[in-house]
């Protein structure tokens, strides 16, 4: 048996490690037009600052591939597929069959024809290639001010991984707030504030007209749609991504916003299969297939898928959308559904004074959504609820409301369920006994203290 994955990331990491698990003799190979042995993505902005060094990026050990036996074909483009024939054609013209197949090709970036988009200086944001090519222009050009256009995800990050590599930047958004596909309008005000704390300039209501340049310097700055000039020595785009497609383009595989799977990750070609950013797979809020691209979600996937390949069928119970991120010092969270409907029903809590601010919506019963700045604690609790949809009243309004709110939030949701009731205590409690008495009210309480300074 021969198992094909196409993309070492997140995706193809998580798929290779299962199917080797279940299967300890087939053939695995990984194709990824990346030359690098595989690294956490994120970390980018983080090695641009100077935080991380490139060693420290690797995902797996230096001796991942071997001790698994996975065959690599790395700095390899597969350049077509032949769903008929099996066949993974390379970048070198030779072709590789395989008996299972795993897209996991991940996202593109996608840049608006602007003038000037071409000059030596204006980078992408995605690739471990592209922050080396970063580093080198600040270290060759001795570049002192970038300016990055967009701020979703990637343009934030490239800002914060910039300015800690001690250049100026400015941050040219389009929309009235940055981050506004991910976060409501007050906490994109606060990741705004911590951005500008940070010494990033942020201009919203903004694009830029023209990216002006020599052939000797490359890039020398741009022209705002005001007429502002801004003289820079750098230029990042990141005014969006979409799943990475090409290579599915002319074959008979169904594609709608991304690569369409069932819950089985399997396409509508036997023996196909997709997952992590290219795939559109169920969103459990939504209650509709989406593509949420992130981390956690590629590598769950890739895992799930690789079991459905090697024969283990597994259902994938679907994703949210969830974006976390440190910056300058802060966190900032955000999962699922952050705009309540009419009908919905939203708790907040918030300090301006301490840059915190927290809003959970609920839909019926259910939390299908939360917004998180710089007070992060109840965020395992907050995903559990959102993900696995259980009923919620009983937390409402426990959630956010002490110190402990993990502790505050077991304790009402689980006191109806054990209140005089002969429970055996679950095996992870590591203990035997029933539980026979009522709910210990006295210890919850002391393990919630309420610690809050506000
Ligand atoms: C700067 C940055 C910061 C981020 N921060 C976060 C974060 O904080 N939290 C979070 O959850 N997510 C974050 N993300 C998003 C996260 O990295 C992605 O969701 C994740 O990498 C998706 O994994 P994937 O394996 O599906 O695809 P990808 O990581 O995109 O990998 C796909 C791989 O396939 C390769 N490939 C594509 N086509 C071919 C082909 N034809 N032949 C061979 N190889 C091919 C690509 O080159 C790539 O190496 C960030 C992304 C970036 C760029």
């Amino acid at each position: 048996m021969h198992y094909v994955i196409i993309g070492n990331s997140a995706t193809g990491v998580g798929a290779a490690e299962s199917i080797r698990a279940a299967d300890k003799s087939a053939t695995i190979t990984i194709i990824g037009d990346e030359p690098h042995h595989v690294y956490s993505r994120p970390l980018i902005s983080h090695y641009i600052a100077g935080e991380v060094a490139a060693d420290e990026m690797r995902y797996r050990p230096a001796d991942f591939y071997t001790r698994r036996n996975i065959e690599t074909r790395l700095g390899t483009r597969a350049e077509s597929l032949d769903v008929d024939a099996h066949a993974v054609t390379l970048a070198d013209g030779k072709a590789l069959h395989y008996d299972k197949l795993l897209i996991a090709t991940g996202s593109i970036q996608k840049f608006p024809p602007v003038k000037g988009r071409e000059h030596p200086g204006v980078f992408d944001f995605w690739t471990r290639a592209h922050a080396e090519a970063i580093r080198e222009r600040i270290r060759a050009k001795s570049a002192r001010v970038a300016v990055v256009i967009g701020a979703g995800l990637v343009g934030i990050q490239a800002a914060y991984g910039l300015r800690g590599a001690g250049l100026n930047v400015v941050l040219v958004e389009l929309l009235p707030a940055i981050l506004s596909r991910i976060l409501d309008t007050p906490a994109a005000a606060y990741a705004q504030a911590i951005l500008e704390q940070g010494g990033v300039r942020v201009l919203t209501g903004r694009s830029v007209a023209e990216i002006l340049g020599t052939a000797d310097e490359g890039v020398t700055g741009v022209v705002l749609d005001n007429g502002e000039k801004i003289d820079c020595g750098l230029v990042v785009k990141a005014t969006g991504v979409a799943p990475n497609l090409a290579l599915v383009k002319d074959t008979p595989i169904r594609v709608n916003m991304g690569i369409v799977v069932n819950e089985y990750f399997e396409t509508n070609i036997p023996g196909v299969y997709a997952a992590g950013d290219v795939a559109e797979t169920y969103d459990v809020t939504r209650g509709k297939l989406f593509v949420n691209a992130n981390w956690p979600n590629a590598h769950a996937q890739g895992r799930i898928a690789g079991l459905n390949m090697a024969g283990h069928a597994t259902a994938y119970a679907g994703s949210i959308g969830m974006t976390s991120m440190p910056l300058f010092g802060k966190a900032i969270v955000a999962q699922g559904i952050v705009e309540p409907e009419p009908g919905d029903e939203v708790r907040l809590r918030e300090s301006r004074e301490n840059q915190i601010y927290q809003k959970l919506v609920f839909r019926r019963d259910r939390l299908i959504g939360a917004v998180m700045v710089s007070d992060v604690s109840a965020v395992g609790l907050v995903n559990h609820l959102i993900q696995a949809q259980k009923p919620a009243s009983a937390v409402k309004d426990a959630l956010l409301s002490l110190n402990a709110p993990y502790y505050a939030a077991r304790r009402a949701w689980f006191k109806p369920e054990v209140e005089g009731v002969n429970l055996p205590w679950r095996e992870s409690l590591s203990s035997p006994e029933r539980y026979e008495k009522h709910f210990d009210d006295a210890k919850w309480a002391e393990r919630e203290r309420d610690e809050r300074k506000w």
